[in-house]
């Protein structure tokens, strides 16, 4: 039986759970899930299934990328990941005057804020600051113990009055899902309550552990891919995202 991540209860790997929707794929397919592909089994993910977001996601990929095509790239990606984010917030008609003559438009009615997980997600920050330029911005500062891979603390500043803003979590990365799920609690416990995370790569176990602690919270990705590696590095994926933007 197939079942859906965010709603079933998983014995076993990740890997384990997902042999019923990876045995209807070739093997060359199972090692990256394509958009669209699963998308009806993944409730309250969105991978967005588009021709620019394919293209984008696979020079993202590319090892041979070089620094600066990655970094436009990258942003190019967000904001394309932003527009299908944002699709549901709340508008209020306002009356507009164009050179020609009044007519009806809209504004958005709540507060927006974007908050990176560093140091990879602030890229990402920047291109949403392109796309919402009226966002307040938070950071919140994690690593990943090498060892235990569980997410360590260093950093949160976020703006005030939270409770009545949209607020975008970032990160590019939804590998084991600890860091994006420990940033996403920090933020509800800070008053937040319409919270949407963005990443450009995820996986399986990553969007299965985010989805058990945090259900309510949309996940919008690029790329479902199948694995993390012994690192806990997502496999394809694109390699260590920080590094590859900064050139560390
Ligand atoms: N962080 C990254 O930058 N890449 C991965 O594959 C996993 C975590």
């Amino acid at each position: 039986m197939l079942s859906p991540i965010g709603q079933m209860e998983l014995p076993g790997s990740a890997d384990q759970s997902f042999q019923g929707v990876y045995c209807v794929l070739s093997s060359s397919q199972r090692s990256c899930i394509l958009p669209g592909m699963i998308k009806p089994r993944l409730p309250g993910f969105t991978i967005v299934d588009h021709p620019l977001v394919k293209a984008k996601v696979t020079i993202l990929r590319n090892k041979e990328t070089p620094t600066e095509l990655f970094r436009r790239t990258l942003h190019e990606l967000t904001a394309l990941l932003a527009f299908e984010a944002t699709r549901d917030l709340d508008v209020v008609e306002i009356d507009v005057e164009t050179p020609l003559e009044r007519c009806k438009g809209h504004r958005l009615s709540k507060g927006l804020t974007v908050v990176p997980i560093l140091r990879a997600g602030l890229g990402m920050a920047e291109a949403m600051l392109d796309v919402l330029p009226q966002a307040r911005l938070g950071h919140v500062g994690i690593y990943r113990d090498e060892t235990t891979f569980e997410p360590m603390s260093y950093y949160f500043k976020a703006p005030r009055d939270l409770a009545d803003s949209d607020v975008f979590l970032v990160d590019p990365m939804l590998a084991t899902g600890n860091s994006a799920a420990d940033a996403a609690a920090k933020l509800k416990a800070g008053g937040v309550v319409r919270l949407r995370l963005i990443a450009l790569l995820g996986c399986v176990a990553g969007a299965q552990h985010f989805k058990r602690q945090h259900p309510e919270v949309p996940v919008y990705l690029a790329a479902l891919d199948e694995k993390l590696n012994e690192r806990a590095y997502i496999v394809p994926g694109l390699g260590d995202a920080g590094d590859r933007y900064c050139e560390t």
